[in-house]
Parts: structure tokens; C-alpha cells; sequence
């Protein structure tokens, strides 16, 4: 699947890529500048401003030779001021260190002050050929959508899948791995927009997995959504044989099912329904000699329920089938609790 994808990006970008100057010149330098120029700012404002920069620092000499006070003001409309400072002292590095030569490999190139995973990768790939994808908020949205991608952006695994994918992409990307890079980063601004994606002319349209779903807008998923905590009252009927407690099978609730518990009443306050862990439920008097016989202990939760529990020393067992444990057999930690809470 990697090929016909990788192919249809490049013929895309081959017949609507919009020709911005920078793009006329491969000059390492001139890729540099212009990748952290235009970095979230709106290209077609800074366009002007960016080639009036580069006529006063045509190239890395002339840019580690400036003061800071030159570098920010010809910088003026091409975004953070910080970016500028960065580009000197950038440049001053690379002309102590690299004979005032960008280097050619990714792994050199990010041991450059202020230039990133990113920049390095857009400079390797696009002035040196180097295969390697340069992962901006564009890239990331349209192989999200691609690929359907359900983990959160924040998540280990998006940034695992996403990279994965690309490098697979970026193995078929012939001899030109700066043109995929600018034609995927191209696609997300022009076609796979944030809102109303164009999928009716997308060239990936064939192989996009979210389109298939026709929901793209849902991709990148932006955060996992937790779900809502729900608060029960746990009684605890505890029931003390020697050193030995009586349990039996959960069998009703829904967290702990078929674990073995004090026998328990389930109280919902957002519903108001009762439960009990044995089959029938006891009679509403009975219920609430219990509730008052009962004190409250200490709170636990277990997935997404907040369990506040009471626990009843002098309730009478129920009529149900069960086994007396030994109390170090106590599992989980929960029915623990209620032990040492109630010596
Ligand atoms: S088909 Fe639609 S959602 Fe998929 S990559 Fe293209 S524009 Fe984005």
C-alpha cells in the first residue's frame, strides 16, 4: 500500500504544487531559513518579507556576522523574535563547528542550537535528499486521517504509528524525498484541511481510512475521553469465624464479579437502586436496619466507579452459599481494607 501512495502524493504535488519562490533554490541554508521563517505564520503575508531577509543575509556568513539587533529588526512579519536570536546563534555554531557548512546528516544536524526533529528533517530532505519525514501538525493530520489513526495525539502510539508509516512511505519515495515531505505538508494545508476536508479530490482518497468512515474531521483524535466516574455505597456484611472471614462468588456487580467478597449491598445514589451480591434482593426494612447498623470506613475505587464503603459488624449473614477464608487470603486489596478497617 506504500508505493500507490507514495506515487499519488508526488504525481499530485508534481501538478499543483504552488511555486513559492523559496522553493526555487535547494540551498541548504536558504531551506533553513525559510523552513523556521514561515513556521506557523500564514506563508503568502511572509513571503515578502522573507526574501527582503534573505537579500540582507544571503548566506550563513553574513547571517553569524550580524548583530542581534540587525538579525531581529530584517526579521520584523516573519514570526517570534526568539526564531531570529535562534538562527544566529544557530549560524554562529555551524560556522565554529561544521566550517560554516549546514551538515548533511540528520543526526549532525540536530546538534545544531534551535534546529529540531523537524527543520532537521526538512533540510535533509529537501536540500540533501535524505530520506526522512519531517513530521509538522500537517503531516500528523493527514496520516491520522489516513490511517484512522484512534490514539490521541498525546499518545506514545500515535507518534510510533505515524512514524512507522512514514518511514515505509519514505522508502518509496524514489529519488526525491524532499518533494514528498513538501507534498504531504502541502496536501494537509490545501486539500486535508482541520475542517471540511476536500476528500472529493483528494489523490489519497483511495486508501484513506477515515474517509471510508466518512468521518475525517474526527481524526487526529485529540484526547482520550475518560469515562465519567460513577459513585456507589458498598455495605459490607463482615462476618468473623476465628481468624477466618465468610466470602462468597460476586456474582451481580459489575466491578469484582466473581471474585469472592463479604457479602454486599450496592447502594447508587444518581439512581437510587439497590443491589445486592447474592441473588435476592432483602426486603426494604431489612435494607434499612442494615444501612443503620452500618458505618462508613473508607473510600476506594476500582475502574470507574468511587466506592464509598460502610462496613456492618453486626448484621446477620444472609441465607447464601459461601466459604470461610483465612484472612491473609484476602484479595484484592479492597476486601484487605475492610478487614484491617474492621478489627
Ligand atoms: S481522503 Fe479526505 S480525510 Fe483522507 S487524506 Fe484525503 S482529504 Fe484527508
Amino acid at each position: 500500500m506504500h508505493e500507490p501512495i507514495a506515487r499519488a502524493f508526488l504525481e499530485w504535488f508534481a501538478l499543483h504544487r504552488t511555486d513559492y519562490p523559496f522553493r526555487k533554490n535547494r540551498d541548504p541554508y536558504k531551506v533553513w531559513v525559510s523552513e523556521v521563517a514561515l513556521q506557523q505564520t500564514r506563508i503568502q503575508a511572509a513571503l515578502e518579507q522573507l526574501e527582503i531577509f534573505l537579500q540582507r543575509f544571503p548566506d550563513l556568513s553574513s547571517l553569524a556576522t550580524a548583530t542581534e539587533k540587525e538579525v531581529l529588526f530584517f526579521f520584523q512579519g516573519l514570526g517570534y523574535y526568539n526564531r531570529a536570536r535562534n538562527l544566529r546563534l544557530g549560524a554562529q555554531h555551524i560556522v565554529r563547528h561544521f566550517q560554516g557548512k549546514l551538515p548533511e546528516d540528520y543526526a549532525s544536524l540536530l546538534t545544531i542550537p534551535s534546529i529540531g526533529p523537524y527543520t532537521a528533517a526538512a533540510i535533509a530532505s529537501i536540500a540533501y535528499g535524505v530520506a526522512i519525514p519531517a513530521i509538522d501538525g500537517n503531516v500528523k493530520r493527514v496520516i491520522a486521517r489516513l490511517l484512522a489513526l484512534v490514539e490521541a495525539v498525546s499518545e506514545k502510539g500515535f507518534s510510533v504509528k505515524i512514524s512507522s508509516f512514514l518511514q515505509g512511505l519514505f522508502e518509496r519515495s524514489g529519488d526525491n524525498p524532499g518533494n514528498l515531505n513538501e507534498a504531504i505538508m502541502e496536501l494537509g494545508q490545501k486539500i486535508c484541511t482541520p475542517r471540511s476536508p476536500l476528500c472529493a479530490i483528494c489523490p489519497i482518497s483511495f486508501a484513506c481510512a477515515a474517509k471510508a468512515q466518512n468521518h475525517p474531521e474526527q481524526y487526529p483524535v485529540r484526547s482520550l475521553a475518560r469515562p465519567k466516574m460513577e459513585e456507589v455505597h458498598c455495605y459490607l456484611i463482615i462476618q468473623k469465624r476465628g481468624d477466618q472471614v465468610f466470602l462468597h462468588s460476586w456474582q451481580n456487580f459489575r466491578f469484582l464479579r466473581r471474585h469472592h467478597g463479604y457479602p454486599a449491598l450496592l447502594y447508587h445514589p444518581e439512581t437510587e437502586q439497590w443491589e445486592s451480591s447474592w441473588q435476592n434482593l432483602p426486603p426494604k426494612h431489612l435494607l434499612q436496619e442494615m444501612v443503620k447498623a452500618s458505618a462508613f470506613s473508607f473510600s476506594h475505587a476500582i475502574t470507574r466507579y468511587r466506592i464509598k464503603v460502610f462496613l456492618c459488624k453486626t448484621c446477620s449473614l444472609p441465607e447464601i452459599n459461601g466459604l470461610w477464608f483465612a484472612q491473609e487470603d484476602l484479595i484484592p486489596s479492597f476486601l484487605r481494607k475492610a478487614w484491617m478497617a474492621s478489627r
